[in-house]
């Protein structure tokens, strides 16, 4: 049996984080985006518009686990 160590870093074929919020009143939601600032700028418009004032906020990255080749350290 062969012991392999892993090595875990962010996927660079899955682009960039996408940034989320969600409405925690009404479940409404922003929608992803690569631009932090857009969901930021919906919960603003959502509050405005509905009263609701709590909001779920998501920063979503892939990683990508690779095996890391040589003799197994102490
Ligand atoms: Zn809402």
């Amino acid at each position: 049996m062969r012991f392999v160590h892993w090595s875990l870093s962010i996927d660079p074929d899955n682009g960039e984080p996408a940034y989320a919020a969600a409405c925690v009143t009404c479940d409404d939601a922003s929608g992803p985006s690569a631009d932090k600032r857009a969901p930021e700028l919906w919960c603003l418009r959502h509050a405005g518009r509905t009263g609701h004032t709590g909001f779920r906020a998501t920063i979503t990255s892939h990683f990508r686990a690779t095996p890391l080749e040589g003799p197994r350290p102490p």
